[in-house]
């Protein structure tokens, strides 16, 4: 039997368990956390990379890294400063799963822990109907990339809650029309947050960081008071 994405009912509902009980286990443990997907080379793991050295010192930040094949994904956040990185190699798969979040947070003290990324598999396709308990699906394009993405990969940017433009520092020197991009992301969701930034010059980071921020710190209700630090 081929497998699909076309998910059975039976499968289907079995996921939806599984990521809403990851869901109600992240927020026990005050825990944030935001799946972050694109196709290869948008720049995740850089972002992370940025992102882990800023907050850092405010927060602790783990990171389950997604690959078909490797761990460096993971061993550059851990390098950047995370509290915590784990790679999940699929060995084929395309995508992330519950389960392997399951498997993955198993030696993690997630009360340890304020904000934790998943990087999906870099694919725009089926992450996109794989919940795994996140608070918020980031979907990231970059500006070597077409700006008619959100037109192609509807469903992704449509379970999207924010999207992130990457490479700002190359606008002008590709035919990537940002306002064109946004445009067509705001016709297939017109609820998302959008960021646009430049990992490598720093170009709108400090309002990704801010957003960050407000993310973990809405769940610090949840949290143990007295957090040390
Ligand atoms: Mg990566
Ligand atoms: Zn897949």
């Amino acid at each position: 039997m081929s497998r699909t994405i076309k998910l059975d009912q039976p499968v289907l509902a079995e996921h939806l368990r599984r990521a809403d009980h990851l869901r109600r286990t992240f927020r026990r443990n005050g825990v944030a956390v935001l799946n972050l997907v694109s196709s290869p080379g948008a720049g995740k793991t850089t972002l992370l990379e940025r992102t882990i050295e800023a907050l850092s010192p405010r927060l602790a930040i783990a990171v389950i890294a997604g690959d078909v094949q490797t761990q460096i994904d993971a061993d550059r956040a851990r390098a950047a400063g995370a509290r915590w990185a784990g790679p999940v190699e699929t060995n084929g798969t395309c995508h992330l799963e519950p389960w392997m979040i399951e498997d993955r947070i198993a030696d993690l003290d997630l009360a340890a822990i304020d904000l934790l990324f998943i990087e999906n598999v870099g694919n725009l396709v089926c992450p996109a109907v794989y919940d795994l308990g996140e608070h918020h699906k980031a979907v990231m394009l970059s500006t070597v990339e077409g700006d008619d993405k959100p037109l192609k990969y509807p469903v992704m940017f449509r379970n999207a809650s924010t999207m992130i433009i990457n490479k700002t520092d190359l606008l002008g020197l590709t035919d990537f029309q940002i306002d064109r991009a946004e445009e067509n992301a705001r016709r297939i969701n017109p609820d998302l947050v959008i960021f646009k930034l430049s990992c490598k010059t720093g170009e709108g980071l400090t309002a990704w960081f801010d957003r960050l921020l407000e993310m973990a710190n809405s769940l610090l209700p949840h949290k143990t008071q007295g957090n040390p630090e």
